[in-house]
């Protein structure tokens, strides 16, 4: 997704900030009793983002239809599968294949009727397919640890739902590693978060796949572990005040990471995706992006 009318930001170099040594796990959003879910509050911050950055708005908008397919469907699957035998990393069992097969052609209508054009075409071709190529489709989703292809990303899209449930009802254990991996299903990371931490900022990683978060020192690369801060610039743009683009010289990717620190209205996940312009930036810089985001940007 190019934003064509929007001018290359402006990206200035921050300073390097001390690291912290934390191990911490912190849980995921969802394990904390709220009044409003993870996600009315990811759709709310999507609406007000899709008002100040126009460039955004399809992105924006597209994804608001599919929050609210996923809040659906994680409710659903809840009632529907009490007790599910997969593990974000064994295979689907059948019964797991059946349920989530059968609730996968509404979602390829979201994406038809309100997806950006290539995918909305993809989705109208993969609704011809029928169920048996979208479970073989599924599983291959649920297994790879990153998807390949467009049919890999609209699979990823629809089975996250159904990780973060498994992952909302398990422990997460840390996973020794001078790099990033979820501690629950050992994806990439997709992006980071800076929270207020006495008078810095405490950095945490979010999974790719099922939306874990947990910390991750500040002046480590999360694509190699690289811990020299003369090879780890941070970069900043005007009019993405909660954005940092975290760059590594050494294996040449970074990461965005969402300064809740700057705006604590912020929600992690939307405000990476309506920061594409800076994604633009990185990879015209020689960057590649640790892990797409949720809609495969
Ligand atoms: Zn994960
Ligand atoms: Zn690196």
């Amino acid at each position: 997704m190019r934003s064509c009318n929007t001018p290359a930001p402006r990206l200035t170099p921050v300073a390097a900030l001390p690291a912290y040594n934390i191990a911490r796990i912190l849980a995921g959003a969802d394990n904390c009793p709220m009044t409003v879910s993870p996600w009315q509050r990811r759709i709310q911050r999507a609406q007000e983002l899709a008002s100040q950055h126009p460039f955004a708005a399809e992105i924006l908008g597209f994804y608001i239809h599919v929050a609210r397919f996923q809040e659906n469907l994680h409710h659903q699957l809840g009632a529907a599968l009490p007790r599910p035998s997969a593990s974000v990393n064994s295979e689907l069992t059948r019964a797991e294949l059946a349920e989530l097969s059968s609730r996968f052609e509404p979602f390829l209508a979201v994406a038809e009727a309100h997806g950006p054009k290539p995918l909305a075409e993809l989705s109208h071709e993969l609704h011809a397919r029928g169920r048996d190529f979208w479970s073989e489709l599924l599983q291959g989703g649920w297994t790879a640890h990153s998807p390949s292809d467009a049919h890999g990303i609209l699979a990823q899209a629809f089975l996250q739902p159904y990780a973060e449930l498994l992952r909302s009802r398990a422990p997460l254990h840390p996973i020794q590693t001078d790099y990033a991996l979820c501690p629950f299903c050992n994806r990439k990371p997709a992006l980071g978060v800076l929270r207020q931490m006495g008078d810095g900022g405490a950095r945490s990683m979010v999974c790719s796949f099922c939306v874990a978060e947990w910390e991750f020192r500040r002046i480590v690369c999360p694509g190699c572990g690289e811990e020299n801060d003369q090879k780890l610039p941070v970069f900043t743009a005007s009019g993405f005040d909660t954005i940092r683009v975290e760059c590594c010289y050494a294996c040449k990717t970074y990461i965005k990471t969402v300064d809740l620190t700057k705006n604590g209205r912020a929600e992690p996940l939307v405000d990476e995706l309506a920061s594409a312009p800076l994604d633009l930036w990185a990879r015209e810089h020689g960057y590649a992006k640790l892990h797409s985001n949720l809609l495969g940007m």
